[in-house]
């Protein structure tokens, strides 16, 4: 007996709201072996698709990525009992024999989505055996045969969040109790400066609920110092409750996400800066990582960390600011945290007095000044902070965030 026509039908989180239409669609034309819902973790995507398709740019991925959503995407295995084989290049000019039922029917499928491009399937044997041993890590024989028997668990998730959760949680509580204990014992009162990179949760996840921001406030000290990363529009929509609470933020931006969804124009920077007492400076041009690894959530520079690269990410972006504001600019965040100490170098001669890291501790003078991330903090835990609960941290941080320059 020959080897069976399994195929795979990929719904990529966009196409999941017809994914029952698409289903039915599925099982009218073809045998159902079985479907798996497929979880890839955050911040992994754009690497994952690219050994999934096993070809292009990460620039290209980010894209598709954009294009397809995050989250749960469902992997639907199919056999078609009397393909109809036709010859032809597969994206990576691979000369195959593909089915022109699956190929028909992915068009179809295609048709019936909202977006386009969500739907994905593999149309040749070769496709099939390298998808799925990017999805599952096994060969189709061993796949099929494990989601026949029902010994593969398809009602949950292939990569169970619930982990991720509880893990979550855990770490929290573990943080909390550092924080409380070190800020008991060695109580270090010094200035802070804490960033936070919103207020309220609706234009980033990463937002801070507005009572329990504007709770944070109330505790700080003179002399300490709040910040925000990345410039979020929930600033803009708390502006009079920040300026009748005499807060008058650093907002750190990148030039590439001015103006764009859920971030804030020039135009409001320039009220704010004017009527409310908000500074603003750089976040780099682009808010990629400076050193280390890239943020696989954003397009990495195609050429790699060139010196044209850097001159736009640390000059330019502080000369855009300016230019744009009307205001010096003397500070830098590193995106992430990341940097080295070349990166240090680099900030240094482009002119920046200060280089503000995620690497927790006082609010000294140095040229690489610290910063506590309180974005998350309940108040007692906030409180710790202010007290030097964090200062311990900062070791760790330091090995988590510096590269070495080779
Ligand atoms: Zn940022």
């Amino acid at each position: 007996m020959g080897r069976r026509n399994i195929f795979l039908f990929v719904l990529w989180p966009k196409a999941r709201s017809k994914e029952a239409e698409m289903i039915d669609e599925i099982s009218r034309r073809l045998r159902i072996l079985g479907t798996c819902e497929v979880a890839w973790p955050r911040g992994e995507w754009i690497k994952r698709f690219k050994d999934f398709y096993g070809f292009g740019s990460s620039f290209m991925w980010w894209n598709k990525y954009r294009k397809c959503g995050r989250g749960l995407f469902k992997v639907v295995v199919v056999e078609d009992v009397a393909p109809v084989w036709f010859q032809s290049e597969d994206s990576r000019s691979r000369v195959m024999q593909m089915d022109r039922n699956i190929h028909s029917l992915k068009k179809h499928l295609r048709e019936l989505s909202e977006h386009s491009n969500v739907v994905h399937a593999s149309m040749s044997h070769i496709e099939t055996d390298e998808e799925i041993r990017s999805l599952f890590g096994v060969d189709t024989e061993t796949f099929v045969a494990s989601l026949e028997s029902g010994s593969l668990e398809t009602k949950k998730p292939y990569i169970p969040y619930a982990l991720d959760v509880i893990h979550k949680s855990m770490k929290k509580r573990l943080r909390s109790m550092v924080l409380r204990f070190f800020a008991a014992v060695r109580r270090d009162s010094s200035p802070k400066a804490v960033f936070y990179h919103d207020i309220g949760l609706k234009w980033t996840p990463m937002g801070t609920p507005k009572h329990l921001f504007f709770a944070h406030m109330r505790l700080l000290r003179p002399g300490d110092m709040v910040c925000f990363d990345d410039g979020f529009r929930g600033i803009w929509d708390a502006r009079d409750e920040l300026k009748a609470a005499n807060v008058h933020p650093v907002v750190f931006i990148a030039p590439a996400l001015v103006g764009g969804k859920n971030y804030l124009t020039w135009d409001e920077m320039r009220t704010l800066q004017a009527e409310y007492g908000f500074s603003f400076q750089s976040h780099t041009w682009s808010h990629q990582t400076l050193a280390g690894e890239f943020n696989h959530e954003l397009p990495p520079p195609d050429e790699g960390r060139t010196e044209q690269w850097f001159r736009r990410e640390i000059v330019l972006s502080k000369d855009e600011i300016e230019r744009r504001l009307g205001k010096g600019v003397d500070s830098i965040c590193l995106p992430v945290g990341h940097f080295s100490d070349s990166v240090l170098e680099r900030c240094r001669v482009a002119g920046y007095k200060y280089v503000y890291s995620s690497i927790p501790g006082n609010l000294d003078d140095g040229f690489l000044r610290h910063r506590c991330l309180a974005q998350d903090l309940d108040e007692r835990d906030f409180r710790a902070v202010l007290n030097g609960g964090m200062n311990t941290l900062a070791k760790r941080y330091l090995k988590m965030h510096k590269t070495n320059d080779k």
